[in-house]
């Protein structure tokens, strides 16, 4: 009996220790889109099935860790540095990595990446069947195989290889934008941010896509212990489920987070902001032309650094604030004009200079609170 006992603890010992799972798991608290949730996405990644240096089950305790919720385990079709040890197995990584996924709630895609020379370069195909059916010589024939599949595809680092990492649109994109085959691009890829491809993706309506494309630990390239979030897509779904995954890519609903910048639709950032930051301790009493502290709460995990705007006669106030992720700021406000009495809303212009809705445009906000004018004594 006692023998038996030892026998099943060593065995739930030795279950516990199948897959590797670290102990605790970062919340990022990020708002968004009224009637969404926001998913913290990771749609390109290597493992040792391709030319990464981690094994599958691994992404999903380190995606766990960093507080993701959905990921894309992408090998390249094309590329096995590790053949000689590790044969080349089409979906074998998202097989080993999927039970573990399932055990700790986070979604994992079937994707792929299919590897070509620039033109026309590296392409991830999500929600993928059958992966080996990618495998062909003809690029053509390879997307084909993936477009048959209902695959949702990307355009991965526009940028990569190229001058001063600045992209270049090739007939071979003309086609297959043309086709319909070119859902998503990467604006950002890793710390690489390309401002063309964002022009690009605003002006013929492609889904903004921002992945690590890690290839080694997370843990080698990102602070992942302490405050720095690794490259990600946040997409705004119904529900978190894969086909709401999907839903949410195909109709644009995404931002891009990288490092202190957000990227993304005007309404989806002015959402994230507008529902982060908010002035507390109202109304504001401002006596005759002295100046009174507002405070400004930032309940998100985003910094926001606001820069003053134009559109606000008669105050005196800060020209520029950096509101912290989950803490609350001060920033003196006066009033500069004589004989004011009684209450009034009053809205201060700022734009966001870290949220970007284009290249060169940043958001626009305003803090908004109730101000109460004492006459001077
Ligand atoms: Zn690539
Ligand atoms: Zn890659």
């Amino acid at each position: 009996m006692k023998k038996c006992c030892f026998l099943s603890v060593a065995l739930l010992i030795f279950q516990l220790h199948v897959n590797a799972q670290p102990d605790s798991r970062k919340v990022i608290n990020i708002p968004g889109i009224p009637g969404y949730l926001t998913l913290k996405c990771d749609l390109h990644m290597h493992t040792v099935f391709s030319d990464g240096n981690v094994w599958p089950s691994v992404r999903v305790a380190e995606a766990w860790q960093e507080g993701l919720d959905v990921i894309a385990i992408s090998d390249h079709i094309e590329y096995h540095p590790h053949a000689d040890d590790i044969p080349v197995q089409f979906g074998r990584a998202y097989e080993i990595a999927k039970p573990h996924a399932d055990d700790m709630g986070l979604l994992l895609i079937k994707a792929a990446e299919i590897t070509r020379q620039m033109p026309p370069g590296h392409f991830n195909c999500l929600f993928l069947e059958d992966v080996a059916a990618l495998d062909q010589e003809d690029f053509w024939a390879s997307i084909g195989a993936a477009v048959d599949q209902g695959a949702y595809i990307f355009w991965n680092h526009p940028g990569w290889r190229q001058k001063d990492e600045i992209p270049i649109w090739f007939s071979e994109h003309d086609s297959l934008y043309d086709l319909g085959w070119m859902h998503g691009m990467e604006i950002v890829n890793g710390g690489s941010y390309y401002p063309l491809a964002y022009q690009w993706c605003i002006e013929k309506g492609i889904t903004i896509i921002g992945n690590s494309d890690v290839h080694n630990p997370t843990g080698f390239e990102y602070l992942t212990g302490g405050e720095e979030t690794r490259s990600l897509t946040l997409v705004f779904a119904r529900e978190k489920n894969i086909e709401s995954v999907r839903e949410a890519l195909l109709a644009g609903r995404t931002a891009v987070w990288r490092g202190d910048e957000l990227y993304g639709k005007p309404a989806c950032l002015k959402a994230i902001f507008d529902q982060s930051v908010r002035v507390i301790s109202q109304p504001v009493k401002l006596k005759g032309k002295g100046f009174s502290y507002i405070q400004v709460i930032n309940e998100s995990d985003i910094v926001f650094k606001l820069k003053m705007g134009e559109g606000l006669k008669g105050f005196g106030y800060a020209p520029e604030i950096v509101l912290y992720p989950g803490r609350i700021g001060t920033m003196p406000l006066q009033n500069l004009t004589d004989g004011k009495e009684g209450q009034a809303d009053i809205s201060i212009p700022y734009t966001v200079t870290n949220l970007f809705t284009g290249p060169e445009e940043n958001l626009s906000v305003t803090l908004d609170m109730q101000v109460n004018f004492i006459p001077e004594d």
